[in-house]
């Protein structure tokens, strides 16, 4: 066990964005680097997991925002290293929309309720921003008009997956409108692995550096001007020149990590004002398919009376052909009910769902597997979600270091919060941030030692003790305005 060591930045988190933070520190010739990672891998909501004979990814699956003007980091990191991925078209799941009696819409009334939703939605948007609101929820009040199982469906597809067709989303914007599918046996966090062995000692895709603590749960970060004592849940300490902290929103909100002195007023209120979002990945294995497939198929809608209930699901035969794995998703409340109850009271619903659309002689289920992102204390979530109309004053308050402690994580991105491609450029935007620190601290440390040197030349004529107080004077916080200032004499300020 460490029971005390010292480094010049700790790394709290060992996702993408810590990943990426911790490398522009390394490149950048920080080398005495700590991360700390409370679980027992490197990737956070990147995860993949073997299912159905399959690579599943149960956190982030898709590289979003591809094909546009400028490129997707996380797009040229993928390719670089030969990623599987396959495009996703979900425009077609509009035209896939299941009644409960397992009629599928007539394409005219899908398309018809489609652009009502999307009418309607930006106005109330446009509504709110006349209304000039600063802070309003996360869109609660843009599907307030959805009443029948069709209208349901449309507005849990438009409002808990993609906004792009009522309010512009950046990652499109910036980077192209489409979607790539993840579909490597390696995984996603394949990425992770080997971004990391540019700057960690590795074998045979295995991190072997001992700056990587793996199951090292921070649950206490003291910090002053000197610098942040870590401590984690067995017992350990850390002593850093500064931390880096990437844990999600979730757990910022939660009291996993206690800080002492406390987290000021402004970081805890923007911390509080951002919405996490949960959403849940149920995959099912079948021994055999009984769903339509194609391309134009891959996406499919269930209309039911109850807002999400079951509502969109996904085939994996595009990724995975022969594979008989169905994914279901889920969100928010209905994910948190979800996750409350067993694996077997999930399957039954989702088989009761599956028989409405395509009969009752399908088959059951071989296998399910629920993600538990809500209840997982290291997430607390699965991205964080920023109200709608939002002033920007958020998203900097909670990106703000306080102290020697930086903030990174999806959550600090102000335009791709929520993505893959958001928590990486977090950890490269901190990391520069805390470079400059870094560089500004030194900057002051020799200017400081310039101004002493004719005080430590002095101190060869001075007592044993004299001398003392003239070193130690470099360490701490100099009185350096004192001396400046004339107000004292110069023995007068060292002793
Ligand atoms: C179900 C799901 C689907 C998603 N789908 C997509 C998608 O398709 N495309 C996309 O771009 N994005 C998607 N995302 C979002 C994406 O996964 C995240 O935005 C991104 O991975 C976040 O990276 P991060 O480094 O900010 O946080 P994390 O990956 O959460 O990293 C933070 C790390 O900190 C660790 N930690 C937390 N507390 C402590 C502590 N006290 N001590 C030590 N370590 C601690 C955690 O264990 C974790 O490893 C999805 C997320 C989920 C959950």
């Amino acid at each position: 066990m460490d029971s005390s060591s010292s480094s010049a930045v700790i790394i709290i988190g060992a996702g993408i964005s810590g990943i990426s933070a911790a490398k522009v520190l390394a490149d950048n010739g920080i080398v005495d680097l700590l991360i700390l990672e409370a679980s027992g891998r490197i990737g956070g909501r990147i995860l993949k997991e073997s299912f159905g004979g399959v690579s599943v990814e149960l956190g982030a699956g898709w590289i979003a925002g591809v094909g546009g003007k400028a490129s997707n980091p996380v797009w040229e990191i993928a390719s670089k290293f030969g990623l599987r991925t396959c495009f996703s078209d979900y425009s077609n799941a509009r035209y896939n929309i299941y009644d409960r009696s397992g009629k599928i819409f007539p394409s005219a009334i899908a398309a018809d309720s489609y652009k009502k939703a999307v009418d309607s939605a930006i106005q109330k948007l446009r509504d709110l921003e006349s209304n000039s609101v600063d802070d309003v929820g996360n869109g609660a009040e843009l599907h307030l008009t959805a009443k029948t199982p069709i209208e349901l469906a449309i507005d849990f597809i438009l409002h808990d997956f993609e906004m792009a067709e009522v309010e512009p989303i950046s990652t499109y914007v910036d980077f192209g409108e489409r979607e790539f599918l993840v579909a490597d046996e390696r995984g996603y966090e394949y990425l992770l692995y080997k971004m990391a062995e540019d700057f960690l000692l590795t074998s045979e895709g295995k991190i072997l550096d001992n700056r990587l603590k793996l199951n090292k749960v921070v649950r206490e970060l003291q910090h002053s001007r000197n610098g942040v004592t870590v401590k984690t849940e067995d017992g350990c300490v850390y002593e850093a020149n500064y931390v880096i902290l990437s844990a999600s929103i979730g757990v910022l909100q939660s009291d996993l990590i206690c800080f002492r002195p406390p987290l000021p007023r402004w970081k805890t209120d923007a911390i509080g004002k951002c919405d996490v979002m949960v959403y849940t990945k149920i995959f099912l294995k079948f021994p055999y398919k009984f769903w339509p497939c194609g391309t134009d198929k891959e996406f499919f809608i269930y209309a039911h009376e109850r807002r999400g209930y079951y509502t969109f699901w996904q085939q994996m035969e595009n990724a995975y052909p022969g594979s008989n794995i169905l994914v279901v998703t889920l969100t928010n409340g209905e994910s948190k009910r979800v996750e409350a109850q067993s694996d077997e009271e999930t399957l039954k619903e989702a088989m009761g769902v599956l028989r409405d659309m395509f009969g009752p002689d399908i088959p059951t289920a071989t296998d399910i597997l629920v993600p538990r992102w809500w209840n997982n204390r290291f997430q607390r979530g699965s991205y964080s979600n920023y109200p709608i109309i939002c002033n920007n004053r958020v998203v900097n308050d909670i990106k703000a270091p306080v102290g020697r402690i930086f903030f990174t994580g999806e959550h600090t991105s102000e335009r791709f919060n929520g993505y893959v491609h958001g928590g990486y450029l977090a950890g490269i935007d901190t990391s520069k941030a805390l470079l400059e620190e870094i560089r500004k601290d030194e900057r002051e440390n020799e200017s400081k030692s310039f101004l002493l040197e004719p005080l430590i030349a002095l101190s060869g004529s001075l007592t044993l003790a004299q001398s003392d107080a003239v070193s130690g004077l470099q360490k701490c916080e100099v009185p350096t305005q004192l001396y400046l200032s004339g107000k004292l004499g110069i023995p007068e300020a060292i002793l």
